[in-house]
C-alpha cells in the first residue's frame, strides 16, 4: 500500500438492502489477496477497523461499518477452475450467484444452494452461510463448499475444510466475516438434466395447514416455499401458497438438453409490456397497509395456470430469483426503505410461535407486505442459524412513526428467543446482543474465542457486530 487509507480511500455512503441502514466509510476494493493483506496491514497501522461487503444484499447493517474502512470484494471475481466431470468449482470470494451459474448450467450444474436473488457473492454465501428453498434436503450453503481460503488479519493465507482445521472451516462458514478475507471459495455443484423444473401451486387455507402441506411433502420434494398473506385472521391466519417443485431426472424432460440454455433462463425484459425497470414506480402505489392488503388478496384468490396435472413448468432462475424479476423492487417502500425479520423456530413450538407473531403484528397494526415460509434442517457450523425447525421472514415497510415497528420487533425478537429458536444475521438489523447470546447459548461465547484467537487486535468489524456484542 504506497499511499496511507486515510488519503486514498474514498469515503462512500452504503446501505443494506432494505434501505433503512445507512453508514459512511472508507472503501477499497483490493484485486488480489496481496493487495488485501497490504490493506489489512496499513488499516491496523492507521487505527482502522476493516468490514467485507459483497453484492451488499444483506437487509440490514451486516456489511456496514460506520466510519471505519469497507474492503469491496468484488474486485476479486475471477473464476478459477471448473471441472464439468465432477461439478467442482473454484471461485475468488466477489463472484456472484449468477457468474456461478451462467458458467456452469450450460453444462448442466447448478449450485446446489441459492439464495431467492442471484447478486450474492460467494464471500457473501460464506460469511451468512446462506439457505435457498431446498434446505430441508440440502441444507445451508457450507454443506456444499469443500474448501475455501481465508486471509487473517495478520496476513496469514489459510486453507480450510473438514478434514484442515475443521473447527475453523466451520466457524467462518457463517462467521460474518469476523474471522477474515474468503478469497476462495470450491464448491460443488448440483447435476442437472434439464434447464426446468416441475413446479406445483398449493392452496393453504391458514397456517396449520401450510405446515401439514409441508409436512407430507418434505420427504418428495426437491424444493418447498410457502408464500404467506400476512393480512389473513381469524380461521385464514397465514393464509397462503405452497410452491413445490422438483428437478427432472435424466432423460425425463424431452427439452432438458436445449433448456439448459442461458437464453431459455433470462428473466423477461418486460412485464405485460412494461418496461421492468420502472415496475417499482407502479408497484409503490401499492406499498401501503391497503394497496399490500389488495395484492396479497388478489395473490391468494387468483388461480395459477397449471396443466392438466396440476403443474406448470418453469426455468431455474425463473424459479429461483423470482425477487430479481423487478429490478430494484426495494425502491417501492420509498425513503425510509424496509426491515426483514426472519424468524427461526424449533419444529416442537413453531406452529405456536409463527401464530402468535402473526397475531402480535396484527394487534401492533405493524403487517407484513411479504411472508415467506421455509422449512429447515440442523447443521454443524458453529454460529448457524440453521436448526431442526422452520422459518417464517417477515417484510415491513418502515412506516413514518417508526417507533410501533421497532416496538413489534422487540416482541418478534422475544417469541424467537421464548420459542427456543435462532436469529439469522443477514436478515437482522433489531436483535440485541443479550437476545443474541441467549439464542446461540455457549456456541456464541466459542465464537467469541476464537475470534480473540485469530484476531487480538480486533481489526475485524462491522456495524452488525458490535450491536451483537461479537466485536
Ligand atoms: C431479494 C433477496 C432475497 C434473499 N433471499 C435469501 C434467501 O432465500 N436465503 C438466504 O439465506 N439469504 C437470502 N438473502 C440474503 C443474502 O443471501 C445474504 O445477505 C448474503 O450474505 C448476501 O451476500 P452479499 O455478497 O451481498 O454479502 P454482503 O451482504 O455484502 O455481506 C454479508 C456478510 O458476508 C460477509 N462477507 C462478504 N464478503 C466477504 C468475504 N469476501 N470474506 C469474508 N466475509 C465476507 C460480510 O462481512 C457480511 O457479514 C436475500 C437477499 C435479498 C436482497
Amino acid at each position: 500500500m504506497s499511499a496511507p487509507l486515510r488519503t486514498h480511500a474514498a469515503w462512500r455512503v452504503l446501505d443494506g438492502f432494505g434501505g433503512s441502514k445507512r453508514a459512511w466509510s472508507r472503501s477499497v476494493a483490493p484485486r488480489t489477496t496481496d493487495e488485501m493483506a497490504a490493506v489489512f496491514a496499513a488499516a491496523r497501522a492507521e487505527g482502522m477497523q476493516v468490514s467485507f461487503r459483497g453484492a451488499g444484499r444483506s437487509y440490514g447493517d451486516a456489511s456496514l461499518n460506520s466510519g471505519q474502512l469497507s474492503i469491496d470484494g468484488r474486485a476479486m471475481r475471477r473464476i478459477l477452475s471448473f471441472d464439468a466431470k465432477t461439478g467442482v468449482i473454484e471461485a475468488e470470494g466477489g463472484v456472484s450467484i449468477a457468474e456461478i451459474w451462467r458458467h456452469t448450467l450450460p453444462q448442466g450444474w447448478w449450485p446446489a444452494v441459492v439464495p431467492g436473488t442471484m447478486f450474492p457473492t460467494m464471500g457473501g454465501c460464506v460469511g451468512m452461510n446462506i439457505h435457498g428453498k431446498n434446505c430441508f434436503k440440502a441444507g445451508p450453503f457450507g454443506d456444499h463448499v469443500l474448501e475455501l481460503d481465508l486471509l487473517t488479519a495478520s496476513g496469514d493465507k489459510k486453507t480450510l475444510s473438514r478434514t484442515q482445521e475443521p473447527e475453523l472451516f466451520r466457524a467462518v462458514i457463517g462467521g460474518l466475516g469476523l474471522l477474515g478475507a474468503v478469497t476462495r471459495v470450491k464448491l460443488h455443484l448440483k447435476h442437472v438434466y434439464s434447464g426446468r423444473l416441475k413446479v406445483r401451486p398449493l392452496v393453504s387455507r391458514n397456517l396449520a395447514h401450510m405446515f401439514d402441506q409441508f409436512a407430507e411433502r418434505t420427504s418428495t420434494s426437491d424444493y418447498l416455499v410457502g408464500w404467506v398473506d400476512c393480512f389473513g385472521s381469524g380461521d385464514a391466519l397465514g393464509r397462503g401458497l405452497v410452491h413445490q417443485s422438483h428437478h427432472f431426472a435424466e432423460g425425463e424432460d424431452p427439452k432438458g438438453h436445449e433448456t439448459l440454455a442461458l437464453s431459455k433462463q433470462e428473466l423477461p425484459g418486460a412485464i405485460m409490456g412494461f418496461p421492468k425497470s420502472l415496475l417499482w414506480l407502479p408497484m409503490s402505489l401499492f406499498a401501503n397497509d391497503q394497496g399490500a392488503r389488495f395484492v396479497n388478496a388478489v395473490k391468494y384468490a387468483l388461480p395459477e395456470p397449471v396443466s392438466n396435472d396440476g403443474t406448470y413448468l418453469d426455468s431455474h432462475a425463473g424459479f429461483s430469483f423470482l425477487l430479481d424479476y423487478v429490478p430494484d423492487w426495494r425502491l417501492m417502500y420509498g425513503r425510509d426503505g424496509f426491515i426483514q425479520v426472519q424468524l427461526f423456530v424449533p419444529d416442537a413450538t413453531a406452529r405456536d410461535a409463527f401464530a402468535e407473531a402473526l397475531r402480535v403484528c396484527q394487534k401492533r397494526n405493524v403487517i407484513s407486505y411479504l411472508g415467506v415460509f421455509k422449512r429447515h434442517k440442523p447443521d454443524d457450523f458453529l454460529l448457524s442459524h440453521g436448526l431442526d425447525g422452520w422459518s417464517l421472514a417477515l417484510d415491513f415497510k418502515v412506516p413514518r412513526d417508526a417507533q410501533r415497528l421497532w416496538d413489534c420487533a422487540r416482541d418478534l425478537t422475544r417469541i424467537v428467543l421464548e420459542a427456543g429458536g435462532t436469529y439469522y444475521p443477514a436478515k437482522d438489523q433489531v436483535v440485541d446482543a443479550e437476545s443474541f447470546a441467549k439464542a446461540f447459548g455457549p456456541r456464541y461465547d466459542q465464537f467469541r474465542d476464537m475470534r480473540r484467537q485469530m484476531d487480538p487486535s480486533a481489526l475485524f468489524a462491522n456495524d452488525q457486530a458490535r450491536r451483537l456484542g461479537l466485536a
